[in-house]
Protein backbone atom coordinates (compact mmCIF):
# COMPACT_ATOMS: atom_id res chain seq x y z
CA UNK A 1 0.00 0.00 0.00
CA UNK A 2 1.13 3.70 -1.11
CA UNK A 3 1.29 6.03 1.40
CA UNK A 4 -1.93 7.61 0.87
CA UNK A 5 -3.83 4.56 0.60
CA UNK A 6 -2.26 3.32 3.72
CA UNK A 7 -3.30 6.55 5.20
CA UNK A 8 -7.15 6.14 4.20
CA UNK A 9 -7.13 2.79 4.92
CA UNK A 10 -6.07 2.98 8.72
CA UNK A 11 -8.33 6.50 9.04
CA UNK A 12 -11.26 4.20 8.32
CA UNK A 13 -10.53 1.37 10.78
CA UNK A 14 -10.50 4.10 13.46
CA UNK A 15 -6.58 4.34 14.09
CA UNK A 16 -4.63 7.77 13.73
CA UNK A 17 -1.91 8.25 11.60
CA UNK A 18 1.93 9.57 13.23
CA UNK A 19 4.83 11.01 10.96
CA UNK A 20 5.55 7.24 9.81
CA UNK A 21 2.74 5.22 11.88
CA UNK A 22 -0.69 4.79 12.53
CA UNK A 23 -1.19 3.82 16.06
CA UNK A 24 -4.26 3.07 17.74
CA UNK A 25 -6.68 0.63 20.21
CA UNK A 26 -6.70 -2.84 18.07
CA UNK A 27 -10.05 -4.04 20.71
CA UNK A 28 -7.86 -3.21 24.30
CA UNK A 29 -3.91 -4.07 22.77
CA UNK A 30 -2.22 -1.04 21.71
CA UNK A 31 -0.93 -1.53 18.07
CA UNK A 32 1.67 0.22 16.03
CA UNK A 33 1.04 -0.10 11.87
CA UNK A 34 3.46 0.45 9.29
CA UNK A 35 3.06 -0.29 5.92
CA UNK A 36 5.73 -0.22 2.55
CA UNK A 37 4.57 -1.06 -0.92
CA UNK A 38 3.44 -4.94 -0.60
CA UNK A 39 3.11 -5.08 2.92
CA UNK A 40 1.60 -4.28 6.26
CA UNK A 41 3.16 -4.76 9.60
CA UNK A 42 1.17 -4.59 12.89
CA UNK A 43 3.44 -4.27 15.91
CA UNK A 44 1.76 -5.65 19.58
CA UNK A 45 3.43 -5.40 22.68
CA UNK A 46 2.57 -7.43 25.15
CA UNK A 47 3.95 -8.88 28.76
CA UNK A 48 7.17 -10.66 27.59
CA UNK A 49 5.56 -13.55 30.17
CA UNK A 50 2.26 -13.72 28.03
CA UNK A 51 4.34 -14.05 24.71
CA UNK A 52 5.54 -17.60 25.51
CA UNK A 53 1.74 -19.12 26.08
CA UNK A 54 0.21 -17.59 23.10
CA UNK A 55 3.25 -18.30 20.07
CA UNK A 56 2.74 -21.66 18.65
CA UNK A 57 -1.05 -20.86 18.66
CA UNK A 58 -0.34 -17.54 17.32
CA UNK A 59 1.42 -18.71 14.03
CA UNK A 60 -0.66 -21.76 13.67
CA UNK A 61 -3.87 -19.51 13.63
CA UNK A 62 -2.31 -16.97 10.98
CA UNK A 63 -0.56 -19.18 9.10
CA UNK A 64 -1.14 -18.55 5.08
CA UNK A 65 -2.62 -15.13 6.48
CA UNK A 66 0.27 -13.60 8.21
CA UNK A 67 4.14 -13.86 8.87
CA UNK A 68 4.39 -13.76 12.95
CA UNK A 69 7.58 -12.85 14.48
CA UNK A 70 7.80 -12.51 18.42
CA UNK A 71 11.21 -10.55 20.17
CA UNK A 72 10.16 -10.59 23.34
CA UNK A 73 7.36 -8.88 24.45
CA UNK A 74 7.14 -7.60 20.71
CA UNK A 75 4.95 -9.48 18.42
CA UNK A 76 5.25 -8.05 14.24
CA UNK A 77 2.37 -9.22 12.15
CA UNK A 78 3.15 -8.73 8.65
CA UNK A 79 0.52 -9.14 6.09
CA UNK A 80 1.50 -9.24 2.34
CA UNK A 81 -0.12 -8.98 -1.31
CA UNK A 82 -2.46 -6.87 -3.52
CA UNK A 83 -4.00 -4.01 -1.04
CA UNK A 84 -7.12 -5.89 -1.69
CA UNK A 85 -5.57 -8.92 -0.14
CA UNK A 86 -3.82 -7.27 2.63
CA UNK A 87 -7.49 -5.33 3.67
CA UNK A 88 -9.16 -8.82 3.59
CA UNK A 89 -6.01 -10.47 6.21
CA UNK A 90 -5.91 -7.21 8.20
CA UNK A 91 -9.97 -7.87 8.90
CA UNK A 92 -9.06 -11.51 9.37
CA UNK A 93 -5.95 -10.23 12.20
CA UNK A 94 -7.86 -7.20 14.03
CA UNK A 95 -10.83 -10.38 14.32
CA UNK A 96 -8.53 -12.86 15.07
CA UNK A 97 -5.78 -12.05 17.04
CA UNK A 98 -7.51 -10.48 19.75
CA UNK A 99 -9.45 -13.56 19.94
CA UNK A 100 -6.86 -15.45 20.54
CA UNK A 101 -5.15 -13.27 23.26
CA UNK A 102 -8.70 -13.46 24.85
CA UNK A 103 -7.92 -17.32 25.12
CA UNK A 104 -4.57 -17.40 26.63
CA UNK A 105 -5.07 -14.36 28.93
CA UNK A 106 -2.44 -12.08 27.09
CA UNK A 107 -2.44 -8.47 27.88
CA UNK A 108 -0.42 -5.66 26.95
CA UNK A 109 2.62 -4.30 28.43
CA UNK A 110 2.00 -2.27 31.41
CA UNK A 111 5.56 -1.31 32.17
CA UNK A 112 6.55 2.39 31.63
CA UNK A 113 9.12 3.06 28.91
CA UNK A 114 10.75 5.65 30.50
CA UNK A 115 11.26 4.66 33.99
CA UNK A 116 10.38 0.78 34.20
CA UNK A 117 7.41 1.45 36.45
CA UNK A 118 4.12 0.16 36.52
CA UNK A 119 0.67 1.77 36.99
CA UNK A 120 0.93 4.14 33.48
CA UNK A 121 -1.72 6.00 32.61
CA UNK A 122 -1.16 6.67 28.66
CA UNK A 123 -0.27 4.86 25.43
CA UNK A 124 2.38 6.66 23.20
CA UNK A 125 4.06 6.08 19.98
CA UNK A 126 7.73 5.57 20.56
CA UNK A 127 10.39 3.82 18.36
CA UNK A 128 9.59 0.53 19.32
CA UNK A 129 5.71 0.36 19.24
CA UNK A 130 2.60 1.82 21.05
CA UNK A 131 3.88 1.65 24.65
CA UNK A 132 2.47 1.87 28.51
CA UNK A 133 4.12 5.23 29.70
CA UNK A 134 3.93 7.61 32.38
CA UNK A 135 2.38 11.43 31.48
CA UNK A 136 4.59 12.64 34.24
CA UNK A 137 7.66 10.63 32.64
CA UNK A 138 6.69 12.22 29.06
CA UNK A 139 6.56 15.65 31.10
CA UNK A 140 10.04 15.14 32.87
CA UNK A 141 11.77 13.92 29.35
CA UNK A 142 10.61 16.88 27.86
CA UNK A 143 11.53 19.41 30.38
CA UNK A 144 15.05 17.68 29.80
CA UNK A 145 15.54 18.08 26.56
CA UNK A 146 14.54 21.53 26.69
CA UNK A 147 17.30 22.07 29.40
CA UNK A 148 19.52 20.40 26.97
CA UNK A 149 18.93 22.66 23.97
CA UNK A 150 19.00 25.98 25.96
CA UNK A 151 22.05 24.86 27.49
CA UNK A 152 23.91 23.67 24.79
CA UNK A 153 22.78 26.81 22.71
CA UNK A 154 24.60 29.09 25.47
CA UNK A 155 27.60 27.19 26.57
CA UNK A 156 28.11 24.67 23.31
CA UNK A 157 31.34 25.26 21.39
CA UNK A 158 32.21 24.97 18.20
CA UNK A 159 36.06 24.24 19.53
CA UNK A 160 35.60 21.48 22.39
CA UNK A 161 32.91 19.43 19.78
CA UNK A 162 35.85 19.73 16.94
CA UNK A 163 38.34 18.00 19.06
CA UNK A 164 36.04 15.14 20.03
CA UNK A 165 35.36 14.81 16.61
CA UNK A 166 39.31 14.93 15.63
CA UNK A 167 39.81 12.32 17.98
CA UNK A 168 37.66 10.18 16.07
CA UNK A 169 39.48 10.00 13.23
CA UNK A 170 42.69 9.47 14.71
CA UNK A 171 41.33 6.43 16.48
CA UNK A 172 39.97 5.34 13.24
CA UNK A 173 43.47 5.35 11.77
CA UNK A 174 44.34 3.33 14.87
CA UNK A 175 41.74 0.63 14.15
CA UNK A 176 42.63 0.98 10.47
CA UNK A 177 46.12 -0.07 11.12
CA UNK A 178 45.84 -3.10 13.05
CA UNK A 179 46.42 -5.30 9.89
CA UNK A 180 49.75 -3.10 9.23
CA UNK A 181 50.11 -3.57 13.36
CA UNK A 182 49.67 -7.29 13.10
CA UNK A 183 51.53 -7.66 9.46
CA UNK A 184 47.70 -8.98 8.42
CA UNK A 185 46.95 -7.59 5.03
CA UNK A 186 44.43 -9.77 4.84
CA UNK A 187 42.04 -8.02 7.69
CA UNK A 188 42.41 -4.42 5.87
CA UNK A 189 39.18 -4.73 3.58
CA UNK A 190 37.36 -5.40 6.79
CA UNK A 191 38.47 -2.38 8.05
CA UNK A 192 37.17 -0.19 5.81
CA UNK A 193 33.70 -0.92 7.35
CA UNK A 194 35.19 1.21 9.82
CA UNK A 195 33.93 4.02 7.35
CA UNK A 196 30.27 2.71 7.49
CA UNK A 197 30.42 3.92 11.19
CA UNK A 198 32.21 7.32 10.76
CA UNK A 199 29.52 9.92 10.13
CA UNK A 200 27.56 8.89 13.58
CA UNK A 201 30.72 8.30 15.19
CA UNK A 202 31.73 12.06 14.41
CA UNK A 203 28.49 13.97 14.93
CA UNK A 204 28.21 12.17 18.44
CA UNK A 205 31.74 12.76 19.69
CA UNK A 206 31.14 16.21 18.86
CA UNK A 207 28.37 16.68 20.96
CA UNK A 208 29.86 14.81 23.92
CA UNK A 209 32.55 17.24 23.82
CA UNK A 210 29.70 19.61 24.30
CA UNK A 211 29.78 20.89 20.68
CA UNK A 212 27.14 23.61 19.91
CA UNK A 213 24.73 21.96 17.61
CA UNK A 214 24.18 23.84 14.45
CA UNK A 215 25.03 23.69 10.95
CA UNK A 216 28.60 23.89 12.14
CA UNK A 217 27.83 20.48 13.75
CA UNK A 218 26.34 19.11 10.17
CA UNK A 219 29.14 20.41 8.03
CA UNK A 220 31.90 19.42 10.69
CA UNK A 221 30.14 15.59 9.84
CA UNK A 222 30.28 15.82 6.08
CA UNK A 223 33.35 17.20 5.74
CA UNK A 224 35.80 14.79 8.14
CA UNK A 225 33.59 11.75 6.88
CA UNK A 226 34.83 12.62 3.31
CA UNK A 227 37.85 13.29 4.38
CA UNK A 228 38.45 10.63 6.73
CA UNK A 229 39.35 8.09 4.23
CA UNK A 230 42.15 10.61 2.47
CA UNK A 231 43.36 10.81 5.97
CA UNK A 232 43.59 7.32 7.08
CA UNK A 233 44.88 5.57 3.87
CA UNK A 234 47.66 7.83 3.58
CA UNK A 235 48.18 7.97 7.05
CA UNK A 236 48.53 3.86 6.72
CA UNK A 237 50.39 4.32 4.09
CA UNK A 238 52.97 6.66 5.90
CA UNK A 239 52.89 4.03 8.51
CA UNK A 240 54.24 0.79 6.38
CA UNK A 241 57.07 3.03 4.96
CA UNK A 242 58.67 4.13 8.47
CA UNK A 243 58.23 0.49 9.26
CA UNK A 244 60.06 -0.69 6.08
CA UNK A 245 62.69 2.41 6.55
CA UNK A 246 63.20 1.39 10.21
CA UNK A 247 62.73 5.27 10.59
CA UNK A 248 60.43 8.14 10.41
CA UNK A 249 60.71 9.81 6.49
CA UNK A 250 59.53 13.13 5.18
CA UNK A 251 55.76 12.54 4.43
CA UNK A 252 56.17 13.17 0.92
CA UNK A 253 58.29 10.54 0.44
CA UNK A 254 54.20 8.57 0.41
CA UNK A 255 53.82 10.08 -2.72
CA UNK A 256 57.16 9.42 -4.30
CA UNK A 257 56.44 6.03 -3.01
CA UNK A 258 53.22 5.80 -4.66
CA UNK A 259 54.48 7.34 -8.20
CA UNK A 260 57.50 4.59 -7.91
CA UNK A 261 55.97 1.64 -7.25
CA UNK A 262 52.88 -0.58 -8.24
CA UNK A 263 50.98 0.95 -5.35
CA UNK A 264 48.92 3.48 -7.07
CA UNK A 265 46.22 0.64 -7.61
CA UNK A 266 45.47 -0.44 -3.72
CA UNK A 267 45.79 2.79 -2.59
CA UNK A 268 43.17 3.98 -5.26
CA UNK A 269 40.64 0.87 -4.37
CA UNK A 270 41.20 1.73 -0.74
CA UNK A 271 39.99 5.09 -1.13
CA UNK A 272 37.37 4.24 -3.53
CA UNK A 273 35.91 1.56 -1.33
CA UNK A 274 36.24 4.28 2.34
CA UNK A 275 34.18 6.44 0.35
CA UNK A 276 31.69 4.12 -1.08
CA UNK A 277 31.03 3.38 2.73
CA UNK A 278 31.32 6.85 3.65
CA UNK A 279 28.55 7.76 1.43
CA UNK A 280 26.38 5.18 1.92
CA UNK A 281 26.67 5.61 6.13
CA UNK A 282 25.91 9.37 5.74
CA UNK A 283 23.27 8.96 3.62
CA UNK A 284 21.61 6.34 6.38
CA UNK A 285 22.32 9.28 9.13
CA UNK A 286 21.37 11.88 7.03
CA UNK A 287 18.85 12.91 9.33
CA UNK A 288 20.68 12.11 13.06
CA UNK A 289 23.37 14.08 11.77
CA UNK A 290 21.48 17.24 11.36
CA UNK A 291 19.70 16.91 15.04
CA UNK A 292 20.00 20.13 16.81
CA UNK A 293 18.40 20.58 20.68
CA UNK A 294 15.41 21.39 19.44
CA UNK A 295 15.09 18.22 17.39
CA UNK A 296 15.00 16.64 20.57
CA UNK A 297 12.17 18.63 22.02
CA UNK A 298 10.17 18.34 18.82
CA UNK A 299 10.92 14.57 19.18
CA UNK A 300 9.26 14.43 22.43
CA UNK A 301 6.16 16.83 21.42
CA UNK A 302 5.56 14.79 18.52
CA UNK A 303 5.23 11.73 21.11
CA UNK A 304 2.52 13.77 23.53
CA UNK A 305 0.45 14.10 20.25
CA UNK A 306 -0.05 10.43 20.16
CA UNK A 307 -1.04 10.36 23.86
CA UNK A 308 -4.55 7.93 24.44
CA UNK A 309 -5.42 7.04 28.08
CA UNK A 310 -5.26 3.38 28.98
CA UNK A 311 -8.62 1.94 29.34
CA UNK A 312 -9.13 1.16 33.57
CA UNK A 313 -10.65 -1.84 35.06
CA UNK A 314 -13.76 -1.14 34.46
CA UNK A 315 -13.61 0.17 31.36
CA UNK A 316 -11.98 -3.16 30.08
CA UNK A 317 -15.19 -4.92 31.56
CA UNK A 318 -17.47 -2.62 29.92
CA UNK A 319 -15.15 -3.17 26.53
CA UNK A 320 -15.42 -6.70 27.28
CA UNK A 321 -19.59 -6.32 28.09
CA UNK A 322 -20.16 -4.84 24.95
CA UNK A 323 -18.02 -7.19 22.83
CA UNK A 324 -20.63 -9.78 24.26
CA UNK A 325 -23.62 -8.21 23.95
CA UNK A 326 -22.83 -7.41 20.55
CA UNK A 327 -21.63 -11.00 20.01
CA UNK A 328 -25.20 -12.18 21.35
CA UNK A 329 -26.54 -9.53 18.88
CA UNK A 330 -25.30 -10.56 15.94
CA UNK A 331 -26.20 -14.00 16.92
CA UNK A 332 -30.21 -13.30 17.92
CA UNK A 333 -30.35 -11.30 14.47
CA UNK A 334 -29.14 -14.26 12.49
CA UNK A 335 -31.39 -16.58 14.26
CA UNK A 336 -34.60 -14.29 13.27
CA UNK A 337 -33.13 -13.95 10.16
CA UNK A 338 -32.85 -17.92 9.65
CA UNK A 339 -36.44 -18.34 11.21
CA UNK A 340 -38.07 -15.11 8.55
CA UNK A 341 -36.51 -16.86 5.39
CA UNK A 342 -37.82 -20.37 6.34
CA UNK A 343 -41.42 -18.98 6.83
CA UNK A 344 -41.47 -17.10 3.62
CA UNK A 345 -40.03 -20.01 2.09
CA UNK A 346 -42.90 -22.06 3.58
CA UNK A 347 -44.97 -19.55 2.47
CA UNK A 348 -44.15 -19.65 -0.89
CA UNK A 349 -44.81 -23.50 -1.10
CA UNK A 350 -48.02 -23.06 0.38
CA UNK A 351 -49.00 -20.28 -2.39
CA UNK A 352 -47.54 -22.88 -5.40
CA UNK A 353 -49.65 -25.49 -4.20
CA UNK A 354 -52.79 -23.26 -4.21
CA UNK A 355 -51.61 -22.08 -7.40
CA UNK A 356 -51.55 -25.54 -8.68
CA UNK A 357 -54.72 -26.55 -7.02
CA UNK A 358 -56.55 -23.70 -8.91
CA UNK A 359 -55.32 -24.65 -12.35
CA UNK A 360 -55.53 -28.16 -12.18
CA UNK A 361 -58.44 -28.97 -9.93
CA UNK A 362 -58.00 -32.83 -11.15
CA UNK A 363 -54.82 -33.94 -10.98
CA UNK A 364 -52.78 -34.96 -8.15
CA UNK A 365 -49.49 -33.45 -6.81
CA UNK A 366 -47.16 -35.71 -6.98
CA UNK A 367 -45.11 -34.36 -9.44
CA UNK A 368 -45.05 -31.05 -7.11
CA UNK A 369 -42.73 -33.35 -4.54
CA UNK A 370 -39.47 -32.35 -6.39
CA UNK A 371 -39.49 -28.89 -8.23
CA UNK A 372 -42.19 -26.92 -6.37
CA UNK A 373 -42.02 -23.48 -8.34
CA UNK A 374 -41.33 -21.11 -5.06
CA UNK A 375 -43.40 -18.28 -7.27
CA UNK A 376 -45.98 -18.10 -9.89
CA UNK A 377 -46.45 -15.28 -11.97
CA UNK A 378 -49.97 -14.98 -12.36
CA UNK A 379 -50.84 -18.51 -14.00
CA UNK A 380 -51.46 -17.75 -17.52
CA UNK A 381 -49.89 -20.84 -18.53
CA UNK A 382 -51.40 -23.84 -17.85
CA UNK A 383 -48.73 -26.25 -17.30
CA UNK A 384 -44.94 -25.15 -15.38
CA UNK A 385 -42.52 -26.20 -17.22
CA UNK A 386 -40.16 -27.78 -13.90
CA UNK A 387 -37.76 -25.57 -13.32
CA UNK A 388 -34.08 -25.53 -12.01
CA UNK A 389 -34.03 -23.34 -8.49
CA UNK A 390 -31.77 -20.84 -8.98
CA UNK A 391 -30.57 -18.77 -5.77
CA UNK A 392 -31.97 -15.18 -6.57
CA UNK A 393 -35.86 -15.67 -6.88
CA UNK A 394 -36.40 -15.14 -10.53
CA UNK A 395 -39.99 -15.41 -12.20
CA UNK A 396 -40.02 -19.27 -13.85
CA UNK A 397 -38.74 -19.88 -17.06
CA UNK A 398 -41.46 -19.68 -20.07
CA UNK A 399 -40.20 -21.73 -23.27
ZN1 LIG B 1 7.35 6.14 33.90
Amino acid sequence: MNRDIFEEFVLRKGYKMGENWAYGMMAEYPVAICSDDHSITVIFRIDPMDARTVKQNLKRALRGIAMVVFNKGTISITMKGENWQIAEKFNAVSKGVPEIFHMHDVHPTTQCSYCKGEGCDVYALLDIGYEAVHTACIEKALDKAKDYAERNKRSGSHLTGTIGALLVIVVAFLVSGIPTWLNNQRLSGAMSLIFAFLPLGIFYTYKLFNGKLDWYATALTGVLSLGAGFFVNTGLLYWQLVKIEGRLVPIADVWALLTRSNMWGSFMSSMIYSLIFTIFALFIARNAIRATGETGVQTIERVQDTLIPIPSQEDLEKMEQDRKAAEERRLKEKQAEAERKLQEEALAEQEAIREWERTHPAETYEELEEDAPQSSDGGEEDLPQPQEETQEQETPNQD
